[in-house]
């Protein structure tokens, strides 16, 4: 089975790791620089950006997800999809710089804080349920990246080769497709490096 590191400094990780699980893939908590070792890919939860950062900038953690994420599969959620993004608005702050997309952190305003939504998307089967948290929008995608599902007019799920951010929570809504498509991306990543 594909073991997939669930960086696990703060936010969402628990529920990820259960679904990686319920996938048959195997999930290992990732909290170390050290722990990166070995791993197929990568999930980089929700929570908030600003504390994740603060852990990644102790022990060269930082430096060592760049290196990973520039060479294995990586999906970042909400807060996950922010550290993976080239350009962070409102307020800005350090990012990876891994995917080209633009984003603005908290955007959807007060009373759109949090929002069950569906939503139409190009993976294969029904309209995708998202549960948005404080969510970041994504105001610009470059060229190369492929928008997967919408929010009125803001890409909300996005790929870009082997990277995948997600604006809101697939971690909390039943529907594992995004997950399996993230699986499938690190299986396809595989047999390309063979
Ligand atoms: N508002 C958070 C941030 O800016 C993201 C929210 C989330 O991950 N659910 O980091």
């Amino acid at each position: 089975p594909l073991t997939i590191g669930v960086l696990a400094l703060q936010g969402a990780f628990e529920a990820h790791a259960r679904v990686l699980q319920n996938l048959g893939a195997t999930p290992k908590l990732v909290r170390t620089p050290e722990q990166l070792e070995g791993l197929d890919g990568l999930i980089m939860p929700g929570g908030e950006s600003t504390t994740m950062l603060k852990s990644l900038e102790r022990g060269g953690f930082f430096e060592a997800l760049a290196a990973f994420v520039a060479e294995k599969p990586t999906f970042g959620t909400c807060a996950g999809a922010i550290l993976l993004a080239t350009d962070v608005a409102h307020s800005t702050q350090k990012c990876l710089g891994a995917l080209d997309i633009s984003v603005e952190r908290n955007a959807y305003g007060r009373q759109n804080e949090s929002a069950i939504l569906s939503s139409e998307t190009s993976m294969p089967g029904a309209p995708l349920e998202m549960v948005f948290i404080r969510a970041p929008r994504i105001s610009r995608v470059g060229p190369g990246v492929e928008t997967l599902a919408k929010r009125g007019d803001d890409p909300v799920l996005v790929r870009s080769g082997s990277l995948l951010a997600a604006t809101f929570h697939p971690e909390l809504s039943g529907d594992e497709r995004v997950h399996r498509l993230f699986l499938d991306m690190v299986e396809d990543s595989q047999r390309s490096y063979r």
